[in-house]
């Protein structure tokens, strides 16, 4: 079945990371084999920055059986470079908190644990719509965001905080990048895309008079 929509920008399809850099300046230098990146080296950014936007990504669990708690494949999806969805080996835990794999992190625990074992993929299905700020700069709406992990979902439009910790800066009105967190454990990723959303929509539904 066909997932990708012809209109989403392609941010990793496996063959390199030309669509990305370090956080600090330069050239990504993640592991590029078999279509996927792993964990490597410095967080990383897409050169793409967006607003509201839905976005697909695929991740996989390196095994660490001896790891335990933060330690345990530990890696973050940062939404506009803010707000990060934990990446962490949670497989078979009862009750997931704030801090587990799917949480917005700090903010909000995921509402099931949809968790696949290690060494399989799964995947993140993300609608991501930005904070509002004024003229000023003065935030009028925080950002929503709905999760589906593997298909279940894990986050029902909630409205965030504001950043979590380790966002890039606090400027939730400007348009961000997709940052991928090195938390010192080798994590995978592949399929990595997103549309942009416009930010409003038709004001009607039905014909809409001729322009
Ligand atoms: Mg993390």
């Amino acid at each position: 079945m066909k997932h990708r929509p012809d209109n989403a920008v392609i941010l990793f399809d496996g063959g390199d990371l030309k669509n990305w850099q370090r956080l600090e300046g330069g050239a990504a230098a993640w592991e590029v084999r078999d279509g996927a990146m792993t964990v490597t080296k410095s967080n990383i950014i897409t050169l793409e920055k967006f607003t509201d936007a839905f976005l697909h990504l695929e991740f996989r669990e390196p095994d660490m059986p001896e790891a335990t708690g933060q330690a345990k494949g530990n890696s973050g999806v940062y939404l506009q470079g803010r707000y990060e969805i934990q990446v962490l080996d949670s497989y078979g835990l009862g009750l997931p908190g704030k801090g587990d794999c799917g949480a917005i992190y700090d903010q909000y625990a995921p509402l099931v644990n949809a968790c696949k074992p290690p060494l399989e993929w799964q995947k993140y299905d993300v609608v991501f719509r930005a904070a509002r700020v004024d003229a000023s700069g003065s935030v009028t709406e925080q950002a929503r965001i709905t999760v589906l992990q593997n298909g279940l979902v894990i986050h029902n439009n909630v409205i965030l905080f504001g950043p979590t910790g380790g966002a890039i800066d606090q400027n939730v009105g400007e348009p961000g990048p997709l940052l991928l967190q090195d938390h010192g454990n080798p994590v995978s990723y592949r399929n990595i895309w997103l549309v942009h959303l416009p930010c409003k929509g038709l004001d009607s539904y039905g014909p809409q008079p001729a322009p």
